[in-house]
């Protein structure tokens, strides 16, 4: 990854106020998959008078530009990373919400493979699976 948040948003022509900024360093520097509320908490460490629906809003920008994407874990909240890192899956810790990033070439192969076998070339997949940790194993970090 080459540029940041803050240079693909002027790259795409958006126009960046001094909140837009903030919630662009905001997802720069998160390496996790924050939700709305969350980034708003970050946000508002910066810029206290930067409201929810700003973050909101600024997200939804952000998001059609195709600078961030959504994802969602299943408990029916919108997550946030960005779209430029590196193709991963995550694995979602039932027990305790964590979620593993991890990056497995067979899975990516077959996924290949499947599209082919329909007629088309893969562009892009999302996966998300959900586990709880084996009885008698420490849960292994995918990466
Ligand atoms: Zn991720």
């Amino acid at each position: 990854m080459t540029d940041t948040i803050l240079d693909r948003c002027e790259a795409a022509g958006l126009r960046m106020t001094g909140q837009r900024r903030t919630v662009a360093r905001v997802l720069e520097a998160s390496s996790d998959h924050p939700d709305v509320e969350e980034l708003h908490r970050r946000a508002a460490a910066e810029d206290a008078r930067i409201s929810l629906a700003t973050v909101y809003r600024t997200v939804k920008l952000f998001e059609d530009a195709g600078i961030v994407e959504k994802v969602d874990f299943g408990d029916g909240r919108a997550r946030y990373e960005d779209a430029e890192r590196e193709h991963h899956d995550h694995l979602i810790d039932m027990a305790t919400g964590e979620v593993i990033e991890f990056v497995d070439e067979e899975i990516e192969a077959l996924q290949r493979k499947v599209a082919e076998k329909l007629g088309y070339e893969l562009m892009g997949h999302r996966m998300e699976l959900y586990g709880r940790p084996l009885k008698g194993t420490k849960a292994r970090r995918g990466r």
